[in-house]
Order: structure tokens, then C-alpha cells, then sequence
């Protein structure tokens, strides 16, 4: 049996093996439809594992974990923070008039950040 012929069993094939009483030969197509699917969720597994382990490699040989250039800028930005809406919004969810004291805190800080720029697609990370 070619690849091609367990990967697309009609299931109409199966209903007339079930009618033509071959029992064997229907649990044998089933059989293989589910070694089929745990074979593809296997692979995709591996994909995802392989995916994961290859942005690492990027990331520790000081690549763009998404295209894997090495065309990469080290980027710094300060910006003056204001009274901050949405520090104060969520502050004021979880911690009520406290949280609202704290959007006030950050208010007047300068806040840095740095991050590398991929020159090739443009990522940062
Ligand atoms: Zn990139």
C-alpha cells in the first residue's frame, strides 16, 4: 500500500466494506487512520519543539529569532513618562485608590529601554 492510499481513505470505502461484511478490512483502515493522526500529531509536535529550540539557537548566536540575520542594531530609546492613564487604570482595578496613587508615582520618570532591531525584517526584540 502506497502513502498516497492511507492518506485519503474515502469514508464511503469504508461504509461499503461495512456492507460487504468485511469487517477486518474496516478496522484495518481505522487502525491506520489513527496511526495516521498520531503520527501527524507526533511530527507537529516535533515542528513546534524544533521551532522553539531554533529561536534559541538565533537568540544565543546573537541572530533575529525570526529570520536568523545577523543584520541587527541595538536600539535605546528614553522617553518622559506622564501621568500614566493606563498605570493608573489598571492600578485602580486591582488595587482600587492605592493603584490610582500609583499612575501618579510613575508620572515624570524618564524610562529606558533598549532592544535590538532587526535591519533584514524589522523585528525587535
Ligand atoms: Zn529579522
Amino acid at each position: 500500500m502506497t502513502a498516497s492510499e492511507t492518506k485519503n481513505t474515502p469514508t464511503s470505502q469504508i461504509g461499503t466494506d461495512i456492507k460487504n461484511g468485511s469487517l477486518d478490512k474496516v478496522l484495518n483502515r481505522l487502525k491506520q487512520r489513527f496511526e495516521q493522526v498520531a503520527r501527524a500529531r507526533r511530527e507537529h509536535a516535533q515542528v513546534l519543539v524544533d521551532a522553539k529550540q531554533l529561536v534559541i539557537n538565533r537568540a544565543n548566536s546573537g541572530q533575529c529569532p525570526k529570520c536568523g540575520s545577523n543584520n541587527l542594531q541595538a536600539v535605546h530609546s528614553a522617553t518622559q513618562k506622564g501621568f500614566s492613564d493606563t498605570g493608573a487604570c489598571s492600578g485602580c482595578c486591582c488595587l482600587g485608590p492605592v493603584g490610582l496613587l500609583c499612575g501618579f508615582c510613575g508620572s515624570g520618570k524618564k524610562q529606558e529601554q533598549s532592544y535590538r532591531m532587526c535591519l533584514n525584517c524589522g523585528n525587535k526584540f
